[in-house]
């Protein structure tokens, strides 16, 4: 149930919506439903965030270019103007009024903001000992979605299909030697969905999976990793990589400790694939000169994590994976939920 209306015509408001990944699509789709003037900016040229460089989205294995596509043409409103190309750096927030800059030009003023400036992935250089951007044949879970939408022949050495891949988990999460204590959530099941799909185009490719537990918590996710493992036959080990190398036959030798078995392995694979987590974004928007950020985690701090929005400053929310590692129906739906709660203070203050 809405709150009391203080105001009759719910469009005289504008709302800013920072972004355009899944949470912001949804945020301003939802907004411009309400009946609010929507002034919707992203970075880049095109929208979408990160969907526009998936392949095929777990745990159903839609196209990400089918599901962006039924996504951006419900933002066709004449309510939304879109601002693209436009990189918000700070909000100015006082009285009621906020003003966002681009470095130090004025960009826009409305009444309310939602931020959904999204995430980054981790950069896998940081771990050394895994060779990515020294080997060219090891590359991260992002890396391998642009190449399996982009073609997947680029997996073969000569024409010929690859006979071993292996996956890493938690690179760049979970690890206290680089100060990432949180899980990121998703890259367990985006290794589980990289790793069939590689079986479906190359049957002959074994396919390893080294992994310190499995968290796959979404609906249909636990269905995904069983059928990995009975049809696919992908071979789950559960051990911690210690280092990968090159031998002369540009082939990566994988050492690991295999912790079910209290022993040392060593496999040698064509590719290497970290799943890389998920980190603050670098491009955050600051507001009134301060971060919002959590100092543990570096991601905006939510006050409701159920409803994924609210920076604590008067008509300013946040709605997405700016806040903490989520999927993409999450990420809509704190879109939504945010939508409703700028609309709530709004029409209540
Ligand atoms: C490898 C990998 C695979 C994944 N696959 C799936 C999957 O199959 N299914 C699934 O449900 N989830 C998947 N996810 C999670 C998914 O990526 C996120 O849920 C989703 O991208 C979050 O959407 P968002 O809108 O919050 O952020 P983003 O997609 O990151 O979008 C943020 C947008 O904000 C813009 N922006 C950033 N800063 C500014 C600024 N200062 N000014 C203006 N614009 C700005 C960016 O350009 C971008 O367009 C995957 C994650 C990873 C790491
Ligand atoms: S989701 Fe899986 S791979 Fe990702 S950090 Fe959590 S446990 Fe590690």
């Amino acid at each position: 149930m809405l709150t009391e209306k203080k105001h009759t015509e719910p469009n005289q408001f504008r709302i800013a919506v920072i972004g355009s990944g899944p949470a912001g699509i949804s945020a301003a789709i939802s907004a411009a439903a309400i009946g609010m003037e929507v002034d919707w900016y992203d970075k880049e040229s095109r929208p979408g965030g990160k969907l526009n460089d998936y392949h095929q989205l777990f745990p159903d294995r839609e196209f990400a270019d089918l599901v962006l596509d039924d996504f951006t043409g419900k933002a066709d409103s004449i309510r939304i103007k879109k601002h693209f190309g436009t990189t918000i750096t700070r909000i100015e927030s006082a009285n009621g009024q906020n003003v966002l800059y681009s470095n130090t030009e004025v960009v826009g003023r409305c009444d309310s903001v939602i931020v959904a400036t999204g995430f980054d992935f981790f950069d896998a250089r940081i771990k050394e000992e895994f060779g990515y951007g020294i080997y060219d044949h090891v590359i991260t879970s992002p890396d391998l979605e642009k190449i399996l939408k982009t073609g997947h022949d680029q997996l073969k050495k000569g024409g010929i299909a690859p006979e071993s891949m292996a996956f890493v988990h938690c690179v760049g999460s979970r690890d206290q030697q680089i100060g990432i204590n949180y899980c990121s959530r998703l890259c367990c099941i985006t290794g589980i969905k990289q790793a069939i799909e590689i079986r479906e185009l190359f049957p002959s490719c074994k396919v390893y999976n080294f992994y310190i537990d499995i968290r796959a918590f979404g609906s249909g996710y636990e269905e995904l990793y069983r059928q990995a493992q009975e049809k696919y036959n992908i071979h789950f080990i559960r051990g911690r990589v210690s280092e990968a190398s090159e031998n002369q036959q540009n082939r990566i030798v994988v050492k690991a400790e295999d912790t079910l078995m209290a022993r040392p392995l060593k496999v040698t694979v064509d590719w290497l694939v970290l799943l890389v987590g998920m980190v603050p974004s670098c491009t955050q928007v600051s507001v009134n000169q301060a971060q919002c950020s959590d100092p543990e985690t570096g991601f905006y701090q939510l006050q409701n994590p159920f409803a994924g929005s609210g920076l604590e400053k008067p008509g300013i929310f946040s709605a997405g994976a700016c806040g903490g590692p989520m999927s993409i129906p999450e990420a809509a739906a704190s879109g939504r939920s945010a939508a409703i709660e700028a609309w709530q203070y709004l029409t209540s203050r």
